[in-house]
């Protein structure tokens, strides 16, 4: 019996962008399930601009054409989550030189916590190098037009927030 390859995509995804799902479609190349789990950040002070049940739906909805993606939280230490779920691999994206010196500690750290869990890095098309969410929130709440950078799903909920993003 073969078991399913379930992989973790851990973030803050506040909001999913076209970057994350770069990476997320990609990883379904040599995973069979992937769950993407939104990081609950209890010790730190900053909300966020949309709630964890928000960025959940919004991946909820830009995944509705494949099942094999979920979305849910997490909150303690993404080892547990992972033992928890029988996941054995870690998808992050790796944008640029400056993502390299805390993803390199991240994956250390965790193969430290838990042996047998593996963290597979990845990288996006270089038009998508460049894009973060806290760049869209801030382009979005300038009134920007942040339309190559999201989902339809998550244009509309920066729309609703700020009425003048992307038109
Ligand atoms: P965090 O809040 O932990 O920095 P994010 O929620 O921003 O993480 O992103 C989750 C993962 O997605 C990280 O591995 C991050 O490097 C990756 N990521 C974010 N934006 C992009 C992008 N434009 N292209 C590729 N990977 C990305």
């Amino acid at each position: 019996m073969t078991h399913p390859r379930t992989a973790i995509c851990p973030g803050s995804f506040d909001p999913i962008t076209v970057g994350h799902e770069e990476i997320i479609r990609r990883s379904l190349k040599f995973a069979d399930r992937i769950l993407v789990a939104v990081a609950h950040r209890a010790t730190q002070a900053k909300q966020g601009m949309f709630s964890v049940e928000e960025r959940i739906q919004m991946i909820r909805e830009v995944f509705t054409d494949e099942p094999r993606v979920e979305a849910g939280d997490f909150t303690g230490l993404l080892v547990d989550f992972a033992r928890d779920e029988g996941a054995h691999l870690i998808i992050r994206g790796l944008r640029a030189v400056s993502d390299f010196e805390y993803e390199f500690q991240m994956a250390l750290m965790n193969r430290e916590l838990c042996a047998d869990l593996e963290t597979v890095f990845l990288t996006p098309n270089v038009e998508h190098s460049f894009l973060s969410s806290s760049l869209v929130r801030e382009v979005a709440s300038l009134g920007g037009d942040v339309r190559p950078f999201v989902a339809p799903p998550v244009l509309e909920r920066l729309r609703n927030r700020f009425a003048t993003a992307g038109g």
